[in-house]
């Protein structure tokens, strides 16, 4: 992280303090690594203006696109999400105090939303883990107009590309896949959720030549079950077989060791 930029204390930039000129190509330096967030927006009862103004973040995405790179923002406030959007933005992650205005701008602009239902609904639907009875209250808040949000975009033709924001606590790594039940909960059909985490992240990321669905030429990346996702979506968090790039790296649930050199 160079000086100048702070970190928040689960991953992304939340202040830049380098002139102006120099700011956008190391956020962009930053953001690939870090992702682009403001946790001021994350109190709904509090909202105050997003940490970056339009312009900054369409510097940072202009100079994102000369590298050929999409552009992440973490926004959780509407106006924040509405600028970001405005500026170009790829996707928003969690969009989860949208209005209809940001919403309506999303489906236009062909912005993706990455809703990352599994933050606030780890925090709810985990009783036994000790957060404070304000963190409560706010994810309760959140999850009700993330709801509502989730539906406004389905209905206005909004993208939706698959993501979890893991690493937080109750959303640990290696559940991520509880995200497709939350979707499918919140109202994207079985095949809606499937495709937000293949041909759709693939479009995000501009790498569908490579990945996001089986056809010949691309990488045989891709995860088997025992079931069917489409009459049962919760069958995505047992995969029996995982293969990428050719290789099994699980098999029959089971991961596959491989001898050392
Ligand atoms: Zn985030």
């Amino acid at each position: 992280m160079p000086a100048g930029v702070q970190c928040c204390p689960d991953g992304g930039i939340v202040q830049c303090q380098m002139p102006r000129e120099v700011q956008a190509e190391q956020l962009v330096g930053c953001a690939q690594h870090y992702g682009v967030q403001d946790q001021r927006v994350q109190i709904p009862q509090h909202p105050v203006p997003g940490q970056f103004t339009e312009a900054e973040m369409r510097a940072a995405i202009e100079v994102a696109e000369m590298e050929g790179l999409p552009s992440a923002a973490h926004a959780h406030g509407a106006s924040s999400i509405a600028a970001a959007v405005r500026a170009g933005i790829t996707s928003i992650e969690h969009g989860t105090m949208a209005d209809d205005e940001s919403i309506r701008l999303m489906a236009q602009k062909g912005t993706f939303l990455v809703p990352t239902i599994i933050v606030s609904r780890s925090v709810l639907d985990n009783p036994h883990l000790p957060f404070p009875e304000y963190v409560l209250r706010k994810s309760r808040i959140a999850a009700a107009r993330h709801k509502e949000v989730v539906a406004a975009a389905l209905h206005e033709g909004v993208k939706f590309a698959f993501g979890t924001d893991a690493g937080s606590t109750g959303n640990e790594h290696g559940e991520q896949a509880r995200e497709f039940g939350y979707l499918v909960e919140y109202g994207l059909t079985p095949m809606q959720a499937l495709c937000s985490a293949t041909i759709n992240a693939a479009e995000l990321l501009r790498m569908k030549e490579d990945i996001g669905s089986l056809e010949a030429g691309k990488f045989a990346d891709l995860v088997a079950f025992d079931g069917d996702p489409l009459e049962d979506i919760t069958v995505m968090t047992r995969p029996d077989l995982v293969m990428k790039g050719g290789v099994i790296y699980k098999r029959e649930g089971q991961p596959v060791h491989f001898p050392l050199l």
